[in-house]
């Protein structure tokens, strides 16, 4: 008697639902299957954290609920975990010469390299989001490609 091969679930992701257009933007963090929600990994000290949806391109703030509430199991077979990361692109404010950044995380393949930061962060549009001195909003288009910071997100990435 034939068995077919049992995909097994192996952990759990988090996941957003874009505020603008309703995509999924799944986090490629491997949360195990007894995780408690209070040890859900969630960067200290931030209630809210910019995130990017590619599908309309618009980054805006997430809590921590709305992460917390939207669950996927997911099993070790070809996985997000093991293909994209979240990186971080830091954009200057410039609001009345304010030093702060504006920054923003998004869902990239593990390869991605500053140079594809550069050539999509003219395209992201900011809905609305604060520079992380609290002060300035900003809305609409909020890069110029020569001032772009962009790294891999250590506090969204498993240890
Ligand atoms: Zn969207
Ligand atoms: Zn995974
Ligand atoms: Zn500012």
């Amino acid at each position: 008697m034939e068995m077919r091969a049992q995909e097994q679930l192996d952990h759990y992701h988090r996941y957003f639902i874009c505020h603008g257009c309703w995509a999924r933007i799944d986090i490629p963090l491997p949360i195990p299957l007894q995780t408690l929600p209070t040890q859900i990994p969630w960067p200290a000290g931030a209630t809210e954290q910019n995130f990017l949806c590619f599908v309309c391109r618009q980054a805006m703030a997430y809590g921590r609920e709305e992460f917390l509430a939207n669950l996927n199991p997911s099993t070790s077979d070809s996985d997000i975990c093991d293909s994209a990361a979240v990186f971080q692109f830091s954009l200057p404010c410039g609001i009345d010469n304010c030093a702060g950044l504006v920054e923003i995380h998004a869902v990239m393949s593990k390869d991605s390299s500053i140079a594809d930061a550069v050539g999509f962060a003219t395209k992201i549009s900011a809905v609305a989001i604060t520079c992380n001195r609290g002060i300035h909003t900003h809305s609409g288009p909020c890069v110029s490609a020569s001032s772009v910071g962009f790294a891999l997100d250590k506090e969204w990435t498993a240890a």
